[in-house]
């Protein structure tokens, strides 16, 4: 089970609807029968859109806010998906839920982040789900734990749940950034290189939390051949009941969609993967000179270590550290480097060699 392998690909969950990557769009909320109905009605016309989100339980930060309307929110997507065709897609967090969505024959579930954070709640809604045959979603958690997340995946493919996807809508920052939820893709990255067959999908609305950066983390998305898109739209953003800041409007969702550029996964042009093939020959073996680079200061490391170790000088070393960071910033600058990522790499270089000198001086035992 560890490898997941069994997870059924995207383009067999739904026969005969031609469906190879999640593009889901709709409402963070479903607020009345008319904004579902136009909204979906609007996705249809300006875009290929096939699956409808609609928030219909909402898990608010603080309680008094709008909460979702509940049932009454599942016979307005049952009624847009008879009139549409679209498929629809729905948040649960407890088995009340589940059950509500079997019974209005909503086709796609998703776990929300704060649920996939809770190994308790995935677990009640993973027993809930046996013998469901309906593809589940799952959101990674708030905190960026690649285990919570995978554990979240792992706990449903235990019941027997082939369908699975997940949904990278970053996490939650603490310091201030741009983003309302810091877009993480090492983690995802990773996530895909541990399970090749999971497929995993981006929802930049909730990455970007204004409608400002949506465009961007769209693209990262499709460059990184992440394998699709949960976009929130609403027929009138301006007057939505949650997240108003970051919905778009049907037309704007077709913008969007039009501006991006998809990348091939695979490339099927000889020429073109010859000379991928090249490049790749040159970073392989520029990677390599790099970590025997790395291995060689970590050799010097430790004899530094041994040397302040027997003559009884401080591993750390703040005036030299200062003179590190200033004079390889200063030559990366000349090489083209960014600041910001020499800073990072020094930080972990200098890490790993503090590390390194204090097992060193640990090993010796009492110094001198
Ligand atoms: C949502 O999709 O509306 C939502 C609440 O998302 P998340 O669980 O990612 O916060
Ligand atoms: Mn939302």
């Amino acid at each position: 089970m560890s490898d997941l392998k069994d997870i059924v690909p995207i383009s067999e969950w739904f026969p005969g609807k031609n469906i190879t990557e999640l593009l889901i769009a709709g409402p963070c909320s479903a607020e009345s029968e008319e904004q579902v109905m136009e909204t979906g009605k609007e996705i249809i016309k300006h875009t290929d859109i096939k699956i409808y989100r609609a928030g219909i339980w909402k898990p608010r930060t603080r309680p008094g806010s709008f909460e979702g309307v509940g049932l009454e929110g599942l016979k307005w997507l049952q009624k847009l998906k008879k009139e549409t065709g679209l498929l629809t897609a729905v948040e649960v967090a407890y088995p009340e839920h589940i059950k509500a969505c079997i019974e209005h024959d909503v086709d796609i579930l998703w776990i929300g982040a704060r649920t996939t954070a809770n190994p308790f709640s995935v677990e009640e809604l993973a027993n809930a789900l046996v013998g469901v045959d309906k593809p589940i979603l799952v959101k990674n958690p708030v905190n960026p734990d690649l285990s919570l997340w995978i554990g979240a995946i792992e706990r449903l493919y235990k019941k027997g749940i082939r369908k699975i996807a997940g949904v990278h809508r970053g996490f939650y920052p603490f310091e201030k950034t741009i983003f309302r939820n810091i877009p993480k893709w090492e983690i995802v990255i990773e996530l895909k290189r541990k399970f090749p067959h999971l497929p995993i999908i981006t929802d930049p609305s909730h990455i970007s939390g204004t409608v400002k950066y949506l465009r961007e983390i769209s693209q990262k998305a499709m460059d990184l051949n992440m394998n699709g898109l949960m976009i929130e739209t609403h027929i009138n953003p301006k007057a939505a009941k949650s997240d108003k800041e970051q919905q778009i409007t049907p037309v704007e969702l077709k913008e969007l969609l039009n501006s991006l550029k998809v990348r091939q996964a695979v490339c099927e042009n000889e020429e073109v993967q010859n000379k991928l093939d090249q490049y790749r020959e040159q970073i392989d073996s520029i990677d390599n000179q790099l970590l025997d680079l790395l291995a060689q200061r970590m050799d010097v490391v430790s004899e530094i270590g041994k040397h302040k170790c027997e003559n009884n000088v401080s591993i750390l070393q703040l005036r030299r550290w200062e003179k590190i960071i200033e004079t390889r910033t200063e030559v990366g600058e000349k090489l083209g480097l960014g600041n910001e990522f020499i800073v990072k790499l020094l930080q972990l270089v200098h890490k790993e060699s503090i590390q390194k000198q204090a097992e060193v001086m640990d090993k010796m035992g009492k110094c001198k």
